[in-house]
């Protein structure tokens, strides 16, 4: 039995999660504790699968930990949403566990310095993002020369204007269901530029041997070119619960029939085109952050959170969400590579304070 902890089991990917344990589609994996924020549907969730729950800020690592301890998983899988995702992942590294990561916001804030914790602790960090997850899999036995990042677009790919881009509008995801956040961030393409930023850090690619390409099926989850030349793909129709229990359980591990078939022998369309920089300048952002390397990163990241909650809370227009993120960047970061939590929290509350003044 895998006894799998669950940070974040009330949002998108914790729904999905769990669905996949109570429909029986994983009879090996049992679910040893659950947290979220303040959602009041984690005791119910608790009671059904009589297990511990938590209340934790994803900020308070030593709770984490001791949730950690209480609850003895084998696996921790991060679903919790946004920069506090960060501490939560850095406690599950020092607690020694696996880490099934969902929460790309701890890779592209976290870098480095907590790649190398995660090196330091023998902790295997597995990708649930699905683009990573591919790539994590096709890599498997190859060597890649290029990645190649598919994109759905989001809702707004044919729209000219996005001055007058409404809440509800942004919220409408043509391809995925997801949390808030992720959803907004979709719609701008950031979440494509995190995306960029932790395909680079995980597998260790510079910008340039990154691609992005707008594919608007969601059914191809990423591609490797390797050196001869071919392109390996990834295809599965977009349903979350294929990279979350891959990350679980890894490959040729009893999983059957997890996602429906595609169908070949009919009709299936698969596209690809390139993106438009001038509606979506968050995307060629992520790449200058990267290139920029550090802080910058953080500030790419932090930025984007703090105009997307205010673009949720009504505060800003959708457009002002690569304005606010723009202005962040051209103010002065550290470049080099934080090296302790504390330094990356410096740069993340420089950058929040900025962007909060814009907003
Ligand atoms: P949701 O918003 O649906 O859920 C977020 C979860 O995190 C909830 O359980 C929430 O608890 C908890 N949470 C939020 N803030 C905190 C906090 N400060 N401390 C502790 N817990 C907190 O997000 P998603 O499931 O959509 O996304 C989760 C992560 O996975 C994100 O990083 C996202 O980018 C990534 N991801 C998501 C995908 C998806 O399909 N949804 C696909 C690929 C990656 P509460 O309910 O109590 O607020
Ligand atoms: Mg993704």
């Amino acid at each position: 039995m895998i006894r799998l902890l669950i940070l974040g089991a009330t949002g998108s990917i914790g729904t999905t999660a769990l669905n996949a344990i109570r429909s029986g589609l994983c009879p090996d994996v049992s679910v040893a504790g659950i947290t979220a924020c303040s959602s009041p549907s984690l005791k119910t969730i608790a009671e059904e699968f009589s297990v511990p729950y938590s209340y934790l800020d994803g900020g308070n690592q030593e709770a984490i930990k001791k949730f950690i301890v209480k609850t003895n998983p084998d696996i921790v899988l991060n679903a919790i949403s946004g920069a506090s995702g960060l501490p939560a992942t850095l406690a599950v590294i020092e607690s020694g566990k696996d880490l099934a990561l969902a929460n790309k916001e701890s890779v592209v804030m976290g870098g480095t310095f907590m790649l190398n914790l995660a090196k330091k602790h023998n902790v295997r960090i597995i990708p649930v993002d699905s683009e990573h997850s591919a790539i994590y899999h096709l890599l498997k036995g190859k060597k890649a020369r290029k990645l190649i990042i598919t994109a759905s677009g989001g809702p707004f790919v044919d729209r000219k204007n996005l001055e007058d881009v409404t809440l509800e509008e942004a919220l409408h995801h043509p391809t995925w269901k997801m949390g808030k956040k992720i959803t907004i961030d979709s719609a701008t393409l950031a979440n494509k530029g995190l995306e960029v930023i932790e395909a680079s850090l995980l597998f260790s690619f510079p910008p340039e041997k990154i691609d992005v390409t707008v594919h608007r099926q969601s059914i191809v989850h990423s591609m490797i070119e390797t050196e001869e030349g071919a392109v390996y793909m990834l295809a599965s129709p977009p349903d979350m619960t294929l990279p979350i229990l891959l990350a679980i359980k890894g490959e040729n591990n009893g999983l059957e029939s997890i996602v429906r078939p595609l169908p070949f022998s009919s009709s299936l369309t698969l596209t690809f085109e390139g993106w438009d920089r001038e509606r979506f300048p968050l995307l060629e952002i992520a790449y200058e952050a990267l290139r920029k390397g550090g802080g910058y990163r953080i500030a790419y990241c932090r930025a984007d959170e703090i105009a997307v909650n205010a673009f949720i809370a009504g505060r800003i227009n959708f457009n002002d969400i690569p304005r606010i993120v723009r202005t962040v960047m051209d103010s002065p970061f550290p470049e080099k590579e934080p090296e302790s939590y504390e330094e990356i929290i410096k740069i993340d509350n420089l950058a929040k304070e900025r962007a909060e003044a814009l907003c």
